[in-house]
């Protein structure tokens, strides 16, 4: 069965990597340079363009920054429009928007080619691992095509409800992942001015009910460290906690939270470019407050 992945990134290639020794698979990436590589090391093909990927596959899977450029691979010469079969499936792992995915679906259904949203969780390392978190929008046929090829990356795959379904619940998630590292990195700032080390308040808190991955895992790990390794860009969770805080804001909720972080996290991006990983957020607050978090108080 021939599958086609469409998005090469720093998650969309772990991804794709486990779907190699499983399928036919036919790899396109914008920088053409980066699917060679990958298909030499993998037993895939290169494509030579978004059209050629999907000519014939069962499935193509897309993970691109946003749904604009999901949206963009649909026409034009080179577009993945035309050239599916009928009884097709897309499968959108982007973190994208609920409004484009319905508009997309609408358009590939209208040619028989059916819809899921996928956003995955688990970052790099997960993609790795094969132990993604991928959440689902679309109806259960399309699903139940979707879903054995979804367990080649993915451990929990849920289903959450029509199409956009999966991209609301993935903005929500990262919305979270938004608030608490900023808000982790204010008290960790006051409580490092205040004689507190950044080892001693995160001890304290990762036994009690403050607790989250962000300060189990990703400060321990990156913050205290210092080492920031850039696996997921500030750039990407800007875009998708601007999509929950417009989501909330769509559907009337009153949401002055989602809507801070948001501002927050633009602020940030414009401080720390478009390259930053989204850890280095905390960088900006110990600049306002001329602290280094994981130093001596
Ligand atoms: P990257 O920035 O590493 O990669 C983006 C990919 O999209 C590259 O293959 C890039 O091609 C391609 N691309 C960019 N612009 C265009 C365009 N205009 N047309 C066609 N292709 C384009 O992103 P990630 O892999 O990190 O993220 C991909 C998606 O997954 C995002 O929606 C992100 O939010 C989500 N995600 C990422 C996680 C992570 O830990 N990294 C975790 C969970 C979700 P090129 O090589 O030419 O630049």
């Amino acid at each position: 069965m021939k599958v086609a992945f469409l998005g090469l990134g720093a998650i969309g290639a772990p991804m794709a990597r486990h779907l190699a020794p499983r399928y036919d698979l036919s790899v396109w990436n914008r920088t053409t340079s980066r699917a060679t590589e990958f298909a030499q090391q993998t037993s895939s093909t290169a494509a030579s363009s978004p059209a050629d990927a999907v000519r014939d596959a069962a499935v193509a899977i897309t993970c691109l920054p946003t749904s604009r450029e999901v949206e963009s691979l649909l026409d034009g010469p080179d577009g993945i429009l035309g050239a599916f079969d009928r009884g097709a499936t897309l499968i959108d792992c982007t973190s994208g928007d609920p409004a484009t995915s319905r508009r997309i679906a609408a358009r590939l259904a209208e040619r028989g080619v059916g819809f899921v949203d996928a956003p995955v969780s688990g970052g790099v390392s997960g993609a790795m691992k094969g132990v993604l978190t991928i959440m689902c929008g679309g109806d259960e046929a399309t699903m139940a095509r979707a879903r054995p090829i979804l367990e080649a990356f993915g451990e929990k795959i849920v289903l959450c409800g029509p199409t956009g379904s999966g991209h609301a619940v993935k903005a929500v998630n990262q919305a979270m992942l938004g608030v608490h590292i900023w808000a982790l990195a204010e008290g960790l700032v006051a409580l490092q001015k205040a004689g507190v080390s950044t080892a001693t308040a995160l001890d304290v808190i990762n036994a009690s009910s403050g607790r989250s991955n962000t300060s189990m895992n990703l400060f321990p790990e990156r913050v205290s460290t210092r080492a920031f390794p850039r696996t997921f860009r500030l750039a990407l969770m800007d875009k998708d906690v601007r999509i929950a805080a417009d989501f909330a804001r769509e559907h009337g909720v009153p949401s002055p939270l989602l809507q801070l972080a948001s501002e927050l996290l633009r602020e940030a991006r414009r401080e720390l470019g478009e390259e930053a990983d989204h850890v280095e957020t905390v960088k900006v607050l110990e600049q306002w407050a001329g602290v280094t978090l994981g130093g001596k108080p």
